[in-house]
Order: C-alpha cells, then sequence, then structure tokens
C-alpha cells in the first residue's frame, strides 16, 4: 500500500556556505522537505503508520493550532489513502484563512473551531466522549500526529542517512519526530532539539514519555533559546536570516519551524559547539507564508 520513495543519496545536501566554514568539519541537510509531495516533510513520516488504523475507522480526528501542518498533512494523508478527515483547531476561525487551513480544507478535511479554553481539554477523556457523540466514531490522532507509531515512522528517517555523522539536529514542535530520531542513534551520536515556541523545556517530559520504554543508544539534549517569541512568531533578525540562508545554500526555510532551527545550528556552529564534527540538519519541509 504505501509506495517506494525517492532514493536516501538525493535527500543528502552538503551546505558549503562561507558563513560558517571552518566550525564543523562538514554540515549537511536532510532534505525530508523532498520526500513527498503529497504528504510534506517529516509528517509523512509521523502518519505512515497511522494510516492503516485511520482506514480501518474510516475517519481520522486530530487536533492542531492554526499553523499546524499536521492538520494539513492529515488532512492530505485522508484523500490520498481513502479515508474521511476531521480537524479540531485551536481558536475563533480566522478571518483571512492561512494557507495551512485552505489546504487542508481543499483536502477535504472538516475543520471544527473550538475555543482556547476548551482545546486545553484535547487530552481528556470525557472530551473526546463528547466529541465521538457530536461527531460520530473516529480514530484519534493527538494535537501534531505525535504518538508511539508516529515515533515508530520517524524512527526511520536516519535510515536515509547513508553516511556517518556525529550530531542530528531538528526543530521540535510536540517532539514526536525528534523521539524516533532518538530512538535511533548509535552510541557516539548526539540529537539537538530546537523547540519553536516559547519555554520549550517541558518538551523534555513530553519526549521522554514518547520514548517511553524505548532503549536509546545515543545522548540528546534540547536547545531553548531559539523560539524568537513562541510558535509561528517571527522577528526581523530571523527573517533577514532565512532570506540570507536562502541565497546563499538555494534550500527554502519557512518562519515556523525549519528558520528556527537552521538560525540556531548557524549560531551553535559559530560559537564552536560542534567543532570538527560531521552535523546533519534534518529539513522537515514547513509551508512558506505566502
Ligand atoms: C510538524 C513540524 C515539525 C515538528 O514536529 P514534531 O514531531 O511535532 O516535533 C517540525 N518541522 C516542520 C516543518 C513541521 O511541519
Amino acid at each position: 500500500m504505501l509506495p517506494e520513495k525517492i532514493k536516501a543519496e538525493s535527500l543528502l545536501q552538503e551546505i558549503n556556505d562561507p558563513a560558517i566554514l571552518g566550525f564543523c568539519n562538514k554540515f549537511l541537510a536532510l532534505r525530508l522537505d523532498l520526500y513527498d509531495k503529497d504528504i510534506p516533510g517529516n509528517k509523512w513520516f509521523k502518519l505512515k503508520y497511522n494510516i492503516e488504523p485511520a482506514l480501518a475507522a474510516g475517519t481520522l480526528l486530530t487536533f492542531g493550532g492554526a499553523y499546524s501542518n499536521h492538520l494539513a498533512a492529515a488532512a492530505a494523508a485522508g484523500k490520498k489513502y481513502g479515508f474521511k478527515t476531521i480537524g479540531i483547531v485551536r481558536g475563533e476561525e480566522p478571518a483571512e484563512l492561512n494557507p495551512v487551513l485552505t489546504n487542508a480544507l481543499s483536502s477535504g478535511m472538516a475543520l471544527h473551531y473550538i475555543s482556547r479554553e476548551e482545546y486545553k481539554r484535547r487530552n481528556e477523556e470525557g472530551f473526546i466522549k463528547e466529541l465521538r457523540v457530536r461527531l460520530g466514531e473516529f480514530y484519534l490522532l493527538p494535537e501534531g500526529g505525535s504518538n508511539a507509531l508516529a515515533v515508530k515512522g520517524c524512527s526511520e528517517i536516519l535510515s536515509l542517512v547513508n553516511i556517518p555523522f556525529d550530531d542530528v539536529c531538528c526543530a521540535v514542535g510536540t517532539g514526536g519526530t525528534i523521539a524516533g530520531i532518538i530512538s535511533s542513534l548509535e552510541p557516539e551520536q548526539q540529537a539537538v532539539g530546537f523547540p519553536v515556541l516559547k519555554d520549550g523545556s517541558f518538551l523534555r517530559d513530553d519526549i521522554n514519555e514518547l520514548l517511553g520504554n524505548t532503549l536509546t543508544k545515543g545522548k540528546w539534549r534540547l536547545e531553548t533559546e531559539y523560539h524568537f517569541g513562541g510558535y509561528a512568531k517571527s522577528t526581523k533578525e530571523l527573517e533577514t536570516f532565512i532570506s540570507t540562508f536562502e541565497k546563499q545554500n538555494a534550500i527554502p526555510l519557512d518562519h515556523v519551524y525549519t528558520g528556527k532551527l537552521m538560525y540556531g545550528v548557524y549560531d551553535l556552529l559559530k560559537k564552536g559547539v560542534f567543532k570538527g564534527r560531521t552535523v546533519l540538519a534534518v529539513h522537515t519541509g514547513g509551508f512558506r507564508p505566502s
């Protein structure tokens, strides 16, 4: 059922930017943004093993903010594989739909907007029951699509990398992607996560919970100072970095995830954190503002 994807070699791109020359042995991007044209970036890996239970239930219901790439990706998966999708969106319906929600709608997802207060109940059993009464039976995928099956899917990301490396860097939203990456590290390898929301240190517990009893071999840590004000927030400094980076390296970045990741990695490179090491940045995809 699942299609064969493009070959791994074409996804690894060496970044030879003079701005970071000499600050590490080698710097590579793993272009998951080029992996699947329908279900972008890391979302394909997160959804991979959730497709079967969604098909069995006939309908998938999931949660996300208005800028959640996960909603659009889940909608695209439903369209491609043939199950219905319902997206529960945090906050009021925006006057003008952003590209993410437009995308989800055009893939046939039914969107329901709930207040921020109500959204806090998203993990409560009682609330899920109410949703089943209102909307019918569904397969439940938690916020951002991060569950054990998503971690399993993301544990396959590093199998695309056919060269040795020391550090793997990744943007962190809900932590499912980096949990999968951590679970597949070799003993000498390290994962560095860059939370894109403010006060992201709580994600340590979330990631540990997602890892559950998984035996991990490598080390990991979070760099929590590169959120630029919070989820989907940006600054002039970040925008300038993104446009300079894109011009220099011909790799598109977004300001919600991969822009913050690359800014953080460049900053740490320049501080000498990765001296002599081979560093891999996982380009998880993302929408560019129109
Ligand atoms: C969803 C997303 C992430 C975050 O993934 P998590 O598993 O929630 O941490 C990172 N980058 C991009 C581009 C995304 O769309």
